[in-house]
């Protein structure tokens, strides 16, 4: 079985987006930045924030975190983020989720400009995505797609199965398995029988936040395993997947942690690269 390490993959990544950037910066004497808007005081943001800003200073790009207090007001908001649209230093915006409840979520990620959008949250990428246009793509499924293209790089005709159909993982990543050429199915909460589905998978990809929910009898021989899940246990983190016994069917296999995780930061590295470029066409 393959352990789809995903620190070295991501640490792989970081360095050929390191060598970008200071190519940019040759070409253009300028780096990309990203600007990352934190509201509030909660622990898991602060720290998903702070490995974000030490990634992107890692590789050279321009980094500055904003912070509010969890009473600020949505106008506040709103207006910093337009005042960031207009600013030509700003490559790429991401407010850190999720929001306090008097913010308006959608209005929050509608305000970003669809160019400077590096999490691929605004409807504009979404449609981009899925008529397969150039678009920004939200980090966490880019980073399964990239791990997934490493062990296996003709994806065409292969069944993939996704588990989960959230805006940030499922959807997104099902567009880039289609892209792909793969034959898709997505499920859900009311799929029927999901382990007959999965059972019919050369590529699953479980982003669902249930605790080891796929097993080994629901996995084909030699089928690609990516997990997504993050749950908090009484034995620690573990994933959607059964890691010790899925380990002994499948091909590959990503680990929680250390598997999709480090990909995520990467990626959104490389989507404030990507929208540094485009807009210096
Ligand atoms: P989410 O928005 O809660 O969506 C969960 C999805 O799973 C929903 O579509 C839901 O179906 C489906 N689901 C729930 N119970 C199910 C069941 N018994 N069978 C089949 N499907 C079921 O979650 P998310 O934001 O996508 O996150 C999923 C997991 O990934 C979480 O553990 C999260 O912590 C983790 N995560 C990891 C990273 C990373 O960087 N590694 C990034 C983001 C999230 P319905 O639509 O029918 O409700």
């Amino acid at each position: 079985m393959i352990l789809i390490d995903g620190k070295k993959a991501a640490a792989e990544l970081r360095e050929e987006l390191k060598l970008e950037v200071s190519e940019l910066k040759t070409k253009y004497n300028k780096v990309p930045g990203l600007t990352v808007i934190l509201i509030g005081d909660m622990t898991p943001s602060q720290i998903y924030v702070r490995n974000k800003e030490k990634s992107a200073n890692e590789v050279g790009l321009k980094s500055e975190v904003i912070k509010y207090p969890d009473t600020v007001e949505e106008k506040t908001v709103l207006e910093k983020i337009e005042e960031l649209n207009k600013d030509e230093t700003v490559s790429g915006i991401l407010v850190q989720l999720p929001l306090p409840k008097h913010i308006d979520k959608q209005k929050v990620i509608e305000a970003i400009l669809p160019s400077k959008d590096v999490d691929g949250f605004h409807p504009m990428n979404v449609g981009n995505l899925s008529s397969g246009y150039e678009s920004s793509i939200p980090c966490t499924p880019l980073g399964c797609y990239l791990l997934i293209k490493k062990i296996e790089p003709n994806l065409s005709g292969k069944k993939a199965v996704v588990v989960g159909r959230s805006n940030l993982n499922g959807k997104p990543m099902t567009q880039l398995l289609l892209k792909e050429n793969c034959t898709v199915t997505i499920t859900h909460s009311r799929t029927k029988d999901l382990k007959a589905e999965c059972l019919e998978a050369d590529i699953i990809v479980a982003a669902v936040g249930i605790p080891e929910l796929v097993k080994s009898d629901w996995v084909k021989k030699d089928a690609i395993v990516i997990d997504v899940g993050i749950n908090k246990t009484d034995n620690g983190i573990v994933g959607d997947v059964a890691f010790n016994e899925v380990s002994k069917v499948a091909k590959a296999l990503t680990p929680v942690p250390g598997g999709v995780g480090p990909m995520t930061i990467a990626c959104l590295l490389k989507n404030t690269i990507e929208c540094f470029k485009r807009s210096q066409i």
